[in-house]
């Protein structure tokens, strides 16, 4: 089973790809987005507090991140034996931390996939993406804070987890089944193999297709 964190910045396709990881292996899909996004639409009062961060692109504090994430994270191994961490964690308190809470419940991460495309080309798909989807913190000046906020608190986990020799960065930046296959050509080179039997399943190249923002 795998244990996996996608790291990467607004419009790399980390929710594009953290959905193929999860349908190939069975591990849970854990995206701290859809988490924060769901208690913002459930209006609670945490809800609140929440949104006043998300609106402006700042990054939720992390005592909040960890009272929402870490139960669903121990819930999610607990019924798929793994996870794929999508936009978890995102600063270094969190990374450390999360490491700590990792060896204490037996629930180290086995790698983090770390995805890049060129500034530009982010900002391209997150605009499409909010003409298809319309999401409140899809609008220019927030995609811009939030890559900024990406260079500033989230990019030095690159370098973090490079040093525990768990790192795979690949360039969005090209087909997606291409992506995907160097995904699979590597998850099996660590022996990470699918829940099911048979292995991952061989995705083709392709030559050329767009790469719509996913995540
Ligand atoms: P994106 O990667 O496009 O910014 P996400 O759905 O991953 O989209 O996150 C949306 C927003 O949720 C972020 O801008 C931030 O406000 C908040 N958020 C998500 N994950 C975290 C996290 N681990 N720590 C703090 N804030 C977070």
């Amino acid at each position: 089973m795998v244990r996996v964190i996608m790291l990467s910045p607004p419009g790399a396709g980390k929710g594009t790809h953290s959905r193929w990881l999860t349908q190939q292996t069975g591990a849970a899909h854990i995206s701290s987005g859809d988490l924060l996004r769901a208690e913002v639409a459930r209006g609670s009062g945490l809800g609140r507090q929440v949104a006043a961060y998300t609106a402006r692109g700042d990054l939720v504090p992390d005592e909040l991140i960890f009272s929402i994430l870490v139960p669903a994270v121990v819930a999610a191994a607990r019924d798929t034996g793994g996870y794929v961490l999508d936009g978890f964690p995102r600063t270094m308190p969190q990374a450390l931390r999360a490491a700590e809470l990792g060896l204490e419940l037996d629930l180290t991460s086995d790698a983090v996939i770390y995805l890049s495309a060129p500034e530009e080309e982010l900002v391209r798909r997150l605009l499409d993406r909010a003409r298809r989807d319309g999401r409140a913190d899809d609008t220019l000046g927030v995609i811009r804070h939030r890559l900024a906020v990406f260079a500033r608190e989230t990019a030095p986990l690159v370098e973090y987890y490079r040093g525990r020799g768990i790192l795979l960065k690949l360039s969005t930046d090209r087909p997606e089944a291409d992506v995907r296959a160097d995904l699979r050509d590597w998850l099996q080179a660590r022996g990470l193999k699918p829940s099911g039997a048979g292995g991952i399943p061989d995705v083709p190249r392709r030559t050329s297709a767009g790469n719509a923002a996913g995540d």
